[in-house]
């Protein structure tokens, strides 16, 4: 089964809402291993809803359509189906009690227009939405199995769990994993999944790159479940036998998560100084539930005085070498061990740009990693804007602390 998806509003062509809705099918629609081949925003116009509808059910067998579905005269994606096929709207008796009832029931003032979100079109059945007016639409037309869904996200998604995806039935089963990978390159990564997926047809893989981090995905379907799981696994294997070295975990969704989830494994706890970060590390740690279990710490230690005074840096080391210098980052790093004794301590300092300094460019940084046998520092310099700049120093922070959480640190 391929999917096309339609989402109607002149808002989200406006750029003034994010099409989450998409977003959001898509994802349920791979859970369930349907495909979707098109995706289509389109402006509040009943003659352009029905062009990218007349194209949809050419090229797929599920429409999803969302949004236009309210009671004011820009509404109009029933209408524009029903003119597409050639059909009457005809008013649905109970939907049209129900819609009195939630106004009653809400002290509403109903008005003529609402009658319309009873209408629907012959052979259709309306789908209840118990958390707006505007009830869903299901059709099967000419083999096609169209679906029109609200557009308020807080309508469509209980619609969608609760009555769309049981009439989904598709005897293909489906899989997926994410490998997260570290310090090493997606064009790197690419020749060898290439070479792979050559041998498993049924396996798509992807990758993501994000500030430094790979995550791969892995997508199998296949209509024999048995099959499919060894595959998976085979495909797993494979990948995990050529870059071993470079795989932290399995369906992580951010570094953040990979890093306090080893924390918390490893019962071990961590502290933070930042300067040129700005607490972004912190605030990333923090994002996470269960944080508290291993964040001792966390300092902005921005201006010369506070790395003096919160984290004992010496003002003569700063005279001799700068605020960015691989001595500073190591005297932040150790002062806040002294102070809190954290397995990890962490320290950032470095230029956020834009204007760049007498000595060191824009984007340069140092990283040092200070823990109670041993320290590292890392050097680097980033391109970029002041926030790009930021967040790139925080995420080889936390990558640098989950290569050394699992003991595969070297200095480089
Ligand atoms: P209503 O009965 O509220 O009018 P509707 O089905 O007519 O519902 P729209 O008028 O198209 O839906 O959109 C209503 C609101 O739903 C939008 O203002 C927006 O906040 C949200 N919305 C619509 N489409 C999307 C989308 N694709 N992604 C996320 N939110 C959306």
């Amino acid at each position: 089964m391929k999917a096309e998806i339609i989402n109607v509003g002149t808002e989200i062509l406006l750029g003034s809402i994010d099409n989450t809705n998409s977003v959001y099918i898509c994802k349920k629609l791979v859970e369930k291993g349907i495909e979707t081949i098109f995706q289509t925003a389109v402006i509040d116009d009943i003659e352009l809803v029905k062009l990218a509808l007349k194209n949809a059910v050419e090229r797929a067998t599920l429409v999803i359509v969302t949004g236009g579905l309210g009671p004011t005269e820009d509404d109009l994606t029933k209408e524009a189906l029903a003119q597409l096929f050639g059909t009457n709207l005809e008013l649905d008796e109970n939907t049209k009690q129900t819609i009195e009832n939630y106004f009653s029931h809400n002290n509403k003032k109903m008005t003529a227009n609402n009658y319309k979100q009873a209408l629907k079109l012959k052979n259709s059945e309306l789908i209840p939405n118990n958390n707006g007016t505007a009830p869903g639409l299901f059709i099967e037309l000419n083999g096609n199995k169209i679906f029109l869904l609200p557009g308020p996200p807080n309508e469509l998604i209980p619609m969608f769990e609760e009555h769309v995806l049981p009439k989904l039935k598709t005897d293909i089963f489906l899989a997926t994993k994410s490998i997260n990978t570290l310090e090493i390159g997606e064009s790197e990564l690419e020749t060898i999944l290439r070479e792979i997926e050559l041998h498993y047809p049924e396996i798509e893989i992807a990758t993501y790159a994000s500030y430094g981090a790979v995550e791969i995905k892995i997508i199998g379907k296949d209509n024999n479940l048995d099959d499919l799981n060894s595959k998976m696994s085979q495909v797993i294997s494979i990948i995990d036998s050529k870059i071993h070295n470079h795989i932290y975990g399995f369906n992580y969704s951010s570094l953040e998560e990979m890093a306090v989830d080893k924390l918390k494994k490893s019962g071990q706890k961590i502290s933070i100084a930042e300067s040129v970060t700005g607490g972004i590390i912190t605030s990333k740690i923090t994002r996470i539930p269960g944080a508290s279990e291993v964040l001792e710490r966390g300092i902005v230690a921005y201006t010369i005085e506070s790395k003096i005074d919160e984290l004992g840096v010496s003002r003569n080391t700063i005279d001799s070498y700068g605020v960015v210098s691989e001595q500073v980052a190591f005297e932040m790093a150790k002062g806040l061990y002294e102070k809190t004794k954290s397995d990890y301590c962490i320290a950032t300092t470095g230029f956020a740009g834009p204007t760049a300094d007498k000595e060191k460019k824009v984007g340069e940084n140092y990283i040092c990693i200070y823990t109670k046998d041993n320290h590292f520092i890392f050097y680097n310099q980033f391109n970029g804007t002041r926030e790009a700049i930021q967040h790139k120093i925080a995420s080889l922070a936390l990558i640098k602390l989950i290569v050394q959480l699992n003991n595969k640190l070297t200095l480089n």
